[in-house]
């Protein structure tokens, strides 16, 4: 069969309610860190999705009111008519492209602070807000419900003259008004809305019929709905109540988009669920229970699987968000049987953690996603070579590698060489460890790329040194030689105080670890000062090696910095039950054979960990050295990148490589003079509301 027919019915129309998807790629609603405040990007970013060939492009989730405001984060707001304009630029770029454009109408109850707009906070019943902050919501009384109906219809007729074709109502990710109705534990109302089931799902049936009759002729009406909280008999199951809910309002949406809550096993890491589909078994019932169409996600990037989902009558449409994340063109490549070029998303979650932060999403994978409107950066598309006809790019890590695929693309002769056995960098070497197989995709896709061009050559086990370089006489040099860990417990918390370090202690780090080496016999300290995953997927790799560890961070909880990759409850959890002991907010103050001292980060007061080595997390050193010596030269170009330049995130490395490969050539000006476009706030009159 060949590869169009095998796929053709992901191709296929789909009817939704009055409107009708060009084929079954469904891009569900994702928080993107632009949102109200960056309104041009993420008409951009949007715009390119359905560029790419999604069917339906959604948005993210839309305060309907100012008692749903969840600033500092920057979602999308449709609080009255102003909204709207901002909007439309992102309906027009979906348009203009020929897909659906879909809105997630959202009420966020008790997990929306209204930080800025100092509304009071409401809730199916008294509780506190969803955060660690003093501050209670009150539970609506009938007035407010009322209201809440209200300002939904609003919105929903807001959403359609600003253009959209699909309106949701949002039950999901325990962020939402509807879902809060439908839980137990935070609904203890005694009236119509509280106690059985139908009671707790009669606010959603109203705000369903509600939207319909506003806008249902013309938009079609999404229902995004958690089917199973993931926590067993403790909460709501897709085998009890979540099932009931689907047979009570099966025919009310003409979509049910379904999924599992919270949000971190929605949008679950490759770390701690490594199966691409995995919320088909959650998910699989709903399609027999409605006539209408069933859109469903789980990080599914193979269109084998797709096709597999369709068939076996799991969904009708095939959802995604990270997917299209990481390759906003899978449809399309699908389409023209480009399987190979799809760029695989490594679920990671470094997309979530910027938006956790209030900043631009951004993507591993990825590097021009953020960049489609401020930079003007296609994910397909780059400018072909200048004057210059070589490169040489010393490094095959996510920096080399990309810098090397993008330079080739734009069709210079490139030549990529690396030490190592195999290319990769740090990729190769952290993808062996426990749960990151996936991240070896970042290297896999840029290989496969770079093997099938007859103007790259890849050379491995070739250490050079700047004879060599100059040897070459390629006059274009692109430095990607990493870094590698420190070994004298320097990082943020000890720069003051650096550690002492007693002659004869048995001192490791991860490069060691990852190189093969094994810590001598006996208990084993992690010390981590880094906060990101490596220290803790070590700690996990030791323990499940059988050695006692104890961990050992001056935060107050392991690898801190994974909270905003949705994984930090997780990995605490699986280390506590590996049987690692672990000490928080304590310093390290000297390492000597047996010991490692720490002491209290309020306190100072000191305390053994009785060890007979210590793996240092803390910071790394960036490889120069041959940056260095090819300074002055006489190369037209040398430029070091990645995280010889700044050690950072695998999604900085592989940001820096493409970076360089676009600018190569482009004068410092052009450079310097636009960094990215901006979206200033207007001063004219009426322009600050
Ligand atoms: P990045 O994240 O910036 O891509 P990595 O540490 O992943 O950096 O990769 C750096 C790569 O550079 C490693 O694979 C390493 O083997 C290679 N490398 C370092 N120095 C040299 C050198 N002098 N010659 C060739 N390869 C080098
Ligand atoms: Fe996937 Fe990671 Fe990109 Fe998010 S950042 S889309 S998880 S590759």
């Amino acid at each position: 069969m060949s590869e169009a027919t095998k796929y053709s019915v992901l191709f296929e129309p789909i009817q939704l309610g009055p409107v009708t998807a060009p084929n079954r790629f469904y891009q569900v609603p994702h928080c993107n860190g632009m949102g109200h405040i960056r309104p041009q990007a993420e008409a951009a970013m949007r715009g390119i999705k359905a560029e790419g060939g999604w069917g339906v492009v959604s948005n993210q989730e839309t305060e309907i009111h100012p008692t749903s405001d969840l600033s500092p984060y920057a979602e999308n707001r449709l609080w009255d008519a102003r909204d709207v304009p901002a909007l439309r630029l992102m309906t027009d770029a979906i348009h203009d492209k020929g897909s659906l454009a879909a809105i997630e109408l959202a009420h966020n109850g008790n997990h929306a602070q209204n930080l800025q707009s100092r509304a009071p906070v409401l809730a199916a019943s008294d509780m506190s807000v969803d955060f660690p902050f003093p501050k209670q919501a009150r539970a609506m009384d009938k007035a407010d419900i009322r209201n809440f109906r209200r300002w939904h219809r609003e919105a929903a007729l807001r959403a359609r003259d600003a253009g959209f074709d699909i309106i949701y109502v949002y039950a999901g990710h325990h962020m939402t008004l509807a879902q809060h109705f439908m839980l137990p534990h935070m609904n203890q109302r005694n009236d119509e809305y509280g106690g059985s089931l139908e009671n707790r799902v009669r606010l959603t049936r109203e705000l369903l019929e509600e939207t319909h009759e506003a806008v249902g002729d013309t938009c079609a009406i999404a229902f995004r709905f958690a089917v199973d909280e993931m926590l067993g008999a403790d909460g709501m199951q897709a085998v009890e109540e979540g099932r009931a809910v689907v047979e009570m309002l099966a025919e009310l949406p003409d979509i049910w988009d379904v999924n599992v809550a919270g949000w971190d096993n929605d949008s679950a890491t490759t770390r701690f669920q490594p199966q691409d589909g995995y919320q088909n078994d959650y998910i699989g019932f709903v399609k027999s229970m409605t006539t209408k169409p069933v859109v469903g996600v789980g990080r599914i990037t193979s269109p084998d699987m797709m096709v597999s989902m369709i068939r076996k009558g799991i969904v009708d449409l095939i959802g995604a968000a990270r997917p299209s994340i990481a390759d906003p063109f899978l449809p399309l490549k699908i389409e023209q049987g480009r399987i190979d070029e799809i760029r695989e998303c490594i679920g990671c979650n470094i997309c979530v953690m910027a938006d956790n932060l209030g900043a631009p999403i951004r993507c591993t994978q990825n590097p021009t996603m953020g960049e489609e409107w401020r930079r003007g950066w296609h994910p397909e598309q780059i400018a072909p070579k200048a004057d210059e006809n070589e490169a040489l790019v010393v490094g095959a890590g996510p920096a080399g590698l990309e810098c090397a695929m993008q330079l080739a693309r734009r069709g210079y002769q490139v030549t990529l060489a690396d030490a190592a056995d195999e290319p990769g960098g740090r990729v190769l070497l952290e993808s062996r460890l426990p749960g990151l197989g996936a991240w070896m995709r970042v290297a896999d896709y840029r290989l496969q790329d770079l093997r099938q061009r007859a103007n790259v050559q890849i050379f491995a086990q070739s250490h050079l040194g700047p004879d060599e370089v100059l040897e070459l006489d390629i006059p274009n040099v692109f430095v990607a030689t990493g870094s590698h860990w420190r070994k004298d417990g320097v990082g943020s918390n000890t720069l003051r105080k650096p550690p002492e370090i007693h002659a004869g202690a048995a001192i490791m780090t991860p490069d060691d670890i990852m190189a093969g080496m094994s810590p001598p016999g006996g208990p084993v300290a992690i010390y981590d000062d880094d906060h990101a995953y490596i220290a803790g997927v070590l700690a996990e790799k030791l323990a499940q090696d059988g050695r006692d560890v104890t961990f050992v961070t001056p935060e107050s909880l392991v690898s801190t910095f994974t909270s905003l990759t949705l994984e930090q409850h997780r990995i605490q959890a699986r280390l506590l039950e590996l049987g690692v002991k672990i000490i928080c907010n304590h310093v390290l103050a000297a390492i000597e054979p047996g010991n490692m001292q720490i002491s209290c980060g309020f306190t100072g007061q000191q305390k053994d960990v009785r060890c007979n080595s210590v793996l240092l997390v803390t910071e790394r050193t960036r490889e120069t050295q041959l940056y260095d010596a090819l300074k002055g030269k006489g190369l037209n170009t040398l430029e070091l990148i990645g995280d010889a330049a700044g050690p950072a995130l695998i999604a900085d490395a592989v940001y820096a490589g493409h970076m360089a490969a676009r600018n190569f050539e482009r004068s410092q000006a052009d450079i310097d003079q636009d960094w990215f476009r901006r979206e200033i706030v207007s001063l004219e009159e009426g322009g600050l509301q």
